[in-house]
């Protein structure tokens, strides 16, 4: 694999077309086998640093429309945990389903699952059909990949019921020395970014953007309050930074004086630390504590003069009936996730007397991920990366997610062998180099 990456390194297509594909690759994933062993057990006692393996796999071709990637860095998403710990639902069930698709589908059946759905790196080889993209170009890679054989995904990809997230609803992810992917998934690498930054970005912030800017999430205006829980993490952070770029104002909500500080240095002026004040939303895990949830909306209106218009949820089950009762008259609650839970209460009186909406919202197209990405490309966002480790260590990578035990984003590099590679505008980098450094420990 040296020669892959030493050719990958060049920035010479020559190069990399040149280069032998190896028949084997080494890669994170889980086994089926661990699933099995893990069956009845509670989640709690599941640890990604035991789950999480990284190993050798045998390389695959890539068929019509696809690519294959020598991956020279990846990150952690929450979908990682969540295949880690095999809940809600061990992916190895998408895998199957998958697999039964077609014939070229069925190679995604396998006992592991290369786990990952972000990647920075180059291509390697194009099957048969890929004309945007060749041999040599940097690229990252968008995860969603749409199927399209019915209409229902012609208007939004979101809407594709054949539509799967790659890594997570697919095999051969990014988290590995080479990936799989459809050509419809990839875009240009930032320039200025290293490998490990450019490969932070993709999952979260273009879930970010769908949520926030573009119209099938808040299409969020100019001055508009948006509440964002979570806004040191990965989709807060950007979600904060594409309220700040819109013309918005964000009110972040974490839970330590170190993350609110970051929040301040992206340029946020209103910033609730949860756990300094002691917000404490639920007695036990199903009675409401009503009292901290209208504490919680003084706490907003003191702070923002005012309800927030818009409302970035992802938390879940501990944070959605405070949401609800805290957006603006008319109001927007945007749900991509539930990290505490997915059965959620709230009172529903909030919800139609005040004529708010609760709007779901799922990953990106690839026309929102791009416009995304090419908000990277000229500055105007940046990586929240914070730490960064090697491919061998995806298992304590994915751990201290799971623990949110992280600030921003959590890097892994693949075939890059040392962080701060892959930078081919230094000019650009110079300028915006504190923003692009913030959450860097
Ligand atoms: P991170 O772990 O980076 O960030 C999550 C943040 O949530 C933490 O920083 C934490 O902030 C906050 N949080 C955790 N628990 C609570 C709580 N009980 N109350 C309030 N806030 C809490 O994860 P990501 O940002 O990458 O992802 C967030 C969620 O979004 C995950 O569930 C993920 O699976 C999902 N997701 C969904 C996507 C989709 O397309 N549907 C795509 C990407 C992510 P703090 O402790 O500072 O308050």
């Amino acid at each position: 694999m040296t020669h892959v990456r030493d050719a990958a390194a060049t920035d010479d297509p020559q190069a990399i077309a040149a280069c032998e594909v190896p028949a084997g690759y080494r890669a994170a994933v889980v086994l089926a086998a661990d699933h099995q062993a893990l069956a009845g057990s509670p989640v709690e006692d599941r640890d990604p640093r035991k789950t999480v393996q990284v190993q050798e796999v045998p390389t695959p071709e890539p068929d019509h429309g696809e690519v294959l990637i020598a991956t020279m860095a990846s990150s952690i998403n929450y979908n990682t945990v969540w295949s880690a710990l095999f809940e809600p639902v061990p992916t190895f069930r998408f895998l199957r389903t998958l697999g039964r698709t077609s014939p070229e589908a069925a190679r995604h059946d396998q006992p592991y699952h290369v786990l990952g759905s972000d990647l920075s790196g180059v291509v390697l080889r194009t099957g048969p059909g890929v004309r945007e993209w060749k041999p040599g170009d940097e690229v990252v890679a968008h995860c969603l990949q749409p199927d399209l054989q019915t209409p229902g995904g012609h208007d939004d990809t979101l809407l594709d019921p054949g539509q799967r997230v790659w890594g997570y609803e697919t095999n051969f992810g990014g988290l590995a020395e080479l990936s799989l992917v459809k050509a419809n998934q990839l875009m240009p690498k930032p320039a200025h970014l290293t490998w490990e930054e450019a490969a932070s970005l993709g999952v979260a912030l273009s879930t970010a953007y769908r949520q926030l800017v573009s119209h099938h999430g808040a299409a969020m205006k100019q001055g508009e309050r948006v509440l964002v829980w979570g806004a040191a993490g990965g989709v807060g952070a950007y979600a904060t930074q594409l309220a700040l770029n819109g013309g918005a104002v964000p009110i972040c909500v974490v839970s330590s004086q170190a993350k609110a500080d970051l929040c301040r240095q992206m340029g946020a002026e209103l910033v609730i630390d949860r756990a300094a004040e002691g917000f404490s939303f639920w007695e036990g895990r199903d009675r409401p504590r009503l009292s901290e949830w209208s504490r919680f909306r003084g706490a907003v209106r003191s702070l923002a003069g005012d309800d927030p218009d818009i409302v970035i949820e992802h938390p879940g089950r501990d944070t959605f009936g405070v949401s609800v009762m805290i957006a603006a008259r008319g109001g927007k609650v945007v749900t991509c996730a539930s990290t505490t839970g997915y059965q959620h209460t709230y009172d529903n009186r909030h919800l139609w007397m005040r004529v708010k909406r609760i709007i779901g919202s799922h990953m990106a197209n690839y026309r929102e991920a791009w416009a995304a990405n090419e908000l990277v490309a000229r500055g105007s966002i940046h990586p929240v990366l914070s730490r960064v480790y090697p491919l061998d260590a995806t298992g304590d990578a994915t751990h201290a997610v799971a623990n949110n035990s992280h600030h921003g984003k959590v890097g892994v590099l693949c075939l890059a062998d040392r962080p701060g590679m892959g930078v081919r505008d230094p000019e650009l980098r110079a300028r915006k180099l504190d923003s692009i450094n913030l959450f860097r420990k």
